[in-house]
């Protein structure tokens, strides 16, 4: 398999086009994995899967590919009467503003129970969602809570603004602003009580449109926050490309600040970059004090994570922010 790959590394010459193509391979071993030809192939063909899904040159099946596989299958099929059950919740998680405001910032972050206790997570089940072509009901259901959940905070006097997490396909598609603007005007909510969070990964899938599509929401009032950012392989001119006004760093450079000095030096560089792009700056996964303080003499505009709140149901967050007010 090595070979085939290496040989299929140099570019294909084509009519004077430098052509460079990617693989993916399969395999399945006879008669350790199985003797009968139409399983074995059945096998190959999740193991090429797996391969394309990690972006492996090759991945030899094996049973755990079985039961991911299984997994996969059982998600879609559920997925598909999820909604019509309305068996989704949205949480919401406090982002802490460092110098004081009266208006308070939650991100939305979908809940899916399937048994008493016993939830799905969002970064498992979300991906197959996309897959599925389920993503964009997913969000115009977060969409329609976050509106009937403003009003309730409204009511409560709380002055709220709520991030929400778009997939690449919202993105890509181009009645997407339009849809959010008579959202919005029905609900009579204003953009800048919304703020869209988007992640490299997603705007990568097709930038020119992305952009497009991200311009046109800007102008709109909606503020774009870059999500998970860091972890992709250009995240620095996503930010000049796109009109992004805030960036989230990524928890895992959060999480190992304080026991790695080059991670401090990496949060402490993008603090400073991003104020000079005129970008607000969100510290995801801070769970100690220690942490915190250390954030907040960075200068970091806002700090999310548990030590401050795990995202919380519509009710307990009333409760939090009236505890909060006090
Ligand atoms: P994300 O957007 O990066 O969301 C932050 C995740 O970190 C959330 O996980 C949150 O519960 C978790 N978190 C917050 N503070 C801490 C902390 O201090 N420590 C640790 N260990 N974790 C913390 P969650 O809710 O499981 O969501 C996972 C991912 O699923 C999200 O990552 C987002 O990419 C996706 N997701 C969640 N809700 C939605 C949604 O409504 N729509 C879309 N498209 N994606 C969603
Ligand atoms: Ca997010
Ligand atoms: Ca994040």
């Amino acid at each position: 398999m090595r070979t085939i790959h290496l040989a299929l590394k140099r570019p294909f010459c084509i009519n004077s086009y430098n052509l460079k193509i990617s693989i993916s391979i399969g395999g399945a071993i006879c008669p350790k994995n199985c003797t009968h030809v139409p399983i074995l192939l059945q096998q190959v063909d999740a193991a090429m899967s797996a391969a394309k899904k990690k972006q492996s040159e090759y991945i030899i099946y094996n049973e755990n590919l079985e039961s991911d596989a299984q997994f996969h299958l059982e998600i879609s099929s559920k997925l598909n009467s999820a909604l019509e059950k309305n068996e989704f919740e949205v949480y919401y998680q406090p982002l802490i503003k460092i110098k004081t405001s009266t208006v308070y910032h939650f991100e939305a972050l979908i809940r899916w129970q399937v048994a008493q206790g016993s939830f799905i997570p969002p970064d498992k089940f979300i991906p197959i969602a996309e897959q599925n072509n389920l993503i964009k009901g997913i969000t115009l259901f977060v969409l329609n809570e976050i509106c009937t959940h403003l009003l309730v905070l409204k009511q409560a006097s709380i002055d709220a603004c709520i991030h929400i997490n778009l997939s690449a396909l919202d993105l890509l598609d181009d009645c997407f602003s339009i849809q959010l603007d008579k959202l919005i005007k029905e609900n009579r909510i204003l953009p800048h009580q919304l703020v869209l969070e988007v992640t490299e990964t997603a705007a990568m899938n097709d930038m020119a449109t992305t952009k497009e599509v991200l311009r046109r929401l800007s102008r709109q009032g909606f503020l774009i926050s870059l999500d998970d950012f860091g972890t992709g392989y250009s995240s620095l001119s996503m930010l000049l490309e796109l009109p992004i006004k805030q960036i989230k760093i990524d928890r895992s450079f959060v999480n190992l600040m304080q026991q790695e000095n080059n991670n401090y030096s990496i949060v402490k560089s993008l603090i400073f970059l991003a104020h000079q792009l005129n970008c607000s700056v969100v510290a995801e996964g801070v769970e100690t004090k220690e942490l915190a303080d250390q954030l907040i003499y960075l200068e970091c505009d806002y700090l999310q994570g548990y030590y401050y709140s795990k995202p919380l149901p519509i009710g307990q967050l009333l409760c939090y922010c009236q505890q909060a007010g006090n």
